[in-house]
């Protein structure tokens, strides 16, 4: 069933047999999955998909398993729905939300990467599987494994949201706390990968895993009537995700289902680890890693394995990275919230505050559609904004208590 071929390194394009290997032997450049293009071309119509299940497993020819699947088996296909409430408190003319914010099983965009990963380390007769994660990717790790009977280990930087701890220790998880950043974390478990036989979704399985990513951008091409939008706005982290739907729109021209376009790639992080967004900032590719110190703790790699190619990509589109602070953040989720009625976490406000902020800087056009990428749940970081959304005293349960605090409300508007 696999048109996978082989993998490639990005760089000095050395191919390499389809097995869990890190990156590039010669020069540590990750490695791509290349598919059999005119194969697929030749033997699957677009209109195949059309029967089957509303899940990203509809898109089966273009992820690297060899079998049928069996994990994430009700992930993808989240909703694309008009902001029409959101366009308008931007000035702009239509803006579409690619909601992942309720992606099954664990409500972020990881889980369609971990499907993926999971499925390939159940091939390669992994019994355990792990992750370094900066929140999301532990939960749907551990969700993800416990439902497919794999042991899980995730590494996790020590001052992770109390959410994510839970969401994942919940799931049966080993979860090992990690006195350090991502960074530092991130490296731990290479060396772990070398040491033990365990398939790390993050390290030996990443260029299985990453392909997960293209799901989403085959998702917002089918539910805009397969059409491609003028432009798109990512969070990003590792850079992954952004560089994947890049592929994706490109795979789709390739296999000649949707029209040939143009898309702009915008990249948003934020301010206190904006080491993607410095680089595009500066038009050179090449990245200075940072510290991380930032409320959007998803987003939080100071040393991003994928950053080079998502400058290449965002400055290649004609896009632009931009990044916003800690305040900017919170304002993001609350205008989404109180816009659209969806409460993202602080990945989705970065994401939304950084396309109010390119809008008004003029680098992206608000007379285009543009598609918004709102990637994890509000209730994963509840603390972004429980501060500033505290609620008032109880009344006593009598209609006068309740007109004094109504009279107060409106004497306040
Ligand atoms: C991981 C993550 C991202 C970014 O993913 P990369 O592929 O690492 O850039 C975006 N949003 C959320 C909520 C995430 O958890
Ligand atoms: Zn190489």
């Amino acid at each position: 069933m696999s048109y996978l071929i082989h993998l490639k390194c990005r760089e000095c394009g050395r191919t390499y047999p389809a097995e869990p290997l890190a990156a590039c032997e010669e020069c540590w450049a990750p490695l791509e999955a290349v598919y059999g293009y005119d194969s697929i071309w030749a033997e699957v119509p677009r209109s195949a998909l059309a029967s089957r299940p509303k899940t990203m497993w509809r898109y089966r020819e273009l992820l690297p398993l060899e079998g049928e699947p069996r994990d994430g088996l009700a992930t993808g296909f989240t909703p694309l729905v008009p902001a029409p409430r959101l366009a308008e408190a931007l000035g702009a003319r239509e803006i579409y939300l690619k909601n992942d914010s309720v992606n099954h099983p664990t409500l972020s965009f990881k889980d369609r990467v971990v499907a993926v990963a999971l499925g390939k380390a159940r091939e390669f007769g992994f019994d355990t599987v792990g992750c370094s994660s900066t929140g999301n990717l532990a939960n749907a790790v551990a969700a993800q494994a416990a439902a497919g009977g794999f042991k899980s280990f995730i590494f996790v930087p020590a001052d992770l949201e109390p959410e994510k701890i839970v969401g994942t220790l919940v799931y049966g998880a080993t979860l090992v706390r990690v006195e350090g950043n991502y960074d530092l974390v991130n490296r731990l478990c290479s060396e772990i990968a070398q040491k033990h036989s365990w398939g790390i979704v993050n390290v030996n399985l990443r260029s299985y895993y990453s392909e997960g990513s293209k799901t989403l951008g085959f998702e917002v091409a089918e539910q805009l009537g397969w059409r491609l939008p003028q432009n798109v706005v990512i969070p990003m982290a590792g850079g992954s995700l952004i560089t994947k739907v890049a592929k994706a729109f490109g795979e789709l021209q390739k296999l000649g289902w949707v029209e040939p376009a143009k898309t702009r790639f915008f990249g948003a992080q934020a301010t206190g680890c904006s080491p993607i967004t410095t680089a595009a900032k500066n038009g050179n590719p090449e990245i200075t890693p940072q510290k991380p110190a930032t409320i959007a703790k998803s987003l939080a790699i100071g040393n991003p394995a994928d950053g080079y190619y998502a400058v290449k990509t965002i400055l290649g589109s004609g896009g632009a990275g931009e990044d916003v602070s800690d305040a900017e953040i919170v304002e993001g989720i609350r205008l989404l919230a109180n816009t659209e009625g969806i409460f993202t976490e602080t990945a989705g406000g970065v994401t939304v505050a950084v396309a109010r902020k390119l809008i008004r800087q003029g680098l992206l056009n608000p007379d285009e559609t543009t598609v918004l990428a709102i990637t994890g749940n509000g209730l994963k970081t509840i603390g972004a904004v429980s501060q500033e959304l505290a609620a008032e005293a109880a009344i006593r349960p009598m209609l006068a208590d309740f007109e004094e605090r109504y009279l107060a409300a409106a004497g306040a508007a």
